[in-house]
């Protein structure tokens, strides 16, 4: 992966009731215990003196408690919500890394898809659950697009999330029903701009990757064909091998055995060398799209707030899920491998994602390609 730039970013956390902040910037009012401890009190001693001290027990309680709770996380099964499909590839890298995750950590790791609206009904849901390291979300480049695209989300996509790690990046490929009219992939650009009103590109929503992949594809050609959303792309596979959908561009990690076994046609390899594990499908470039060129990162989350060192405790689980000998050998017989370790860290996740999103802001705003 392309390293970002790296920058420790660390968000200002705000509780609802009580604020803690430099001792000199209190309010004038504040009592001289609050001035001592620097944490405003929207209750005064005088008026609130039972409510202030139960504030100050659940205060310290919740201090204590944090180290306690690190210590003996996790006590109970974890759940890692894949917005899309089970099956498809977002859902193929999370049961893998689930599984070698639940080894180190000594409890199971449950995979549960929230697919739909291009991942974003699956990331709310864990942006609202509770952040004690016990609902994760792992999601992929979307999570850099949806901010921009989606201009009325129910959560904070940018700020309501931890970060764990980055997990991997994946190639993608141009493939096609079987019955499509075309041998490769410059036969099948032809039929494209030929029959244009009559095909159509199945992807996975608004800001899944299938969908961006199918916008570059589609600008690249300069045509605009008819989509078909789905709640992930192992619908939409199953639909191109049956031909009811004639075009797809999408993860390695789901179309690699449909090409070895032929019930896709493959026409590229959306990387700028061919793949070791689909040596015989040419890339974009050598195909006749010259520089097309799109991967697709992956990295795991947590509701905003979960503490810090539940989240390096989650980060330490999948560096070592990233290091297992399994997970990397049917990796790379999906066409991809983990990221290095350095880059399954929290700091390096957020500021990575982070320089994502200020990357494709522009790209969409100048495209004016909203979701609402
Ligand atoms: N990640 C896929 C996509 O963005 C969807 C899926 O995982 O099913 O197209």
């Amino acid at each position: 992966m392309t390293p970002g730039i790296v920058l420790a970013l660390h968000f200002g956390k705000k509780h609802k009731m009580v604020s803690v902040e430099p001792a000199g910037r209190l309010p004038p009012g504040a009592a001289a215990a609050d001035r001592r401890h620097g944490v405003a009190c929207p209750f005064p001693e005088e008026k609130h003196p039972m409510l202030r001290r139960v504030l100050a027990t659940a205060v310290v309680g919740a201090l204590l408690a944090l180290p306690a709770a690190a210590q003996t996380y996790p006590n109970r099964p974890i759940t890692i919500v894949v917005p899309f499909s089970a099956g498809g590839p977002t859902d193929t890298v999370t049961r893998l890394v689930a599984e070698a995750m639940s080894r180190d950590l000594g409890q199971s790791v449950v995979v549960e898809n929230v697919g739909g609206a291009g991942g974003t009904l699956g990331a709310a849901r864990v942006a609202a659950a509770r952040p004690d390291g016990y609902m994760l979300l792992l999601h992929h480049i979307g999570m850099a697009t949806t901010p921009t695209l989606y201009r009325r989300l129910p959560y904070d996509a940018v700020d309501g999330f931890e970060t764990i790690g980055l997990v991997t990046e994946v190639p993608m490929t141009i493939i096609a029903t079987p019955r499509f009219p075309a041998a490769n992939l410059a036969e099948a650009i032809a039929v494209i701009r030929r029959d244009r009103d009559k095909i159509n590109l199945a992807n996975a929503g608004i800001g899944a990757a299938s969908h961006l992949c199918g916008l570059l594809f589609q600008t690249a050609l300069g045509v605009q064909i008819t989509t078909v959303p789905y709640r992930g792309t192992a619908p939409a596979v199953s639909d191109l091998i049956a031909g009811t959908v004639d075009l797809l561009c999408d993860q390695t990690t789901n179309t690699t055995e449909q090409i070895r076994g032929h019930t896709v046609k493959a026409f590229a390899v959306t990387t700028s060398q061919r793949l070791a594990s689909l040596p015989e499908i040419p890339t974009a470039s050598e195909a006749g799209l010259p520089g097309f060129q799109v991967t697709v990162w992956h990295g795991m989350y947590a509701p905003r707030g979960t503490p810090r060192p539940i989240l390096d405790r989650l980060s330490q689980a999948l560096q070592t899920a990233l290091r297992d000998e399994r997970l990397i050998a049917r990796f790379a017989d999906l066409g991809t491998a983990p990221v290095p370790q350095e880059q399954a860290t929290p700091d390096f996740h957020r500021a990575f994602w982070q320089a994502d999103i200020a990357k494709w802001r522009p790209i969409i705003q100048a495209a004016g390609a909203y979701a609402d």
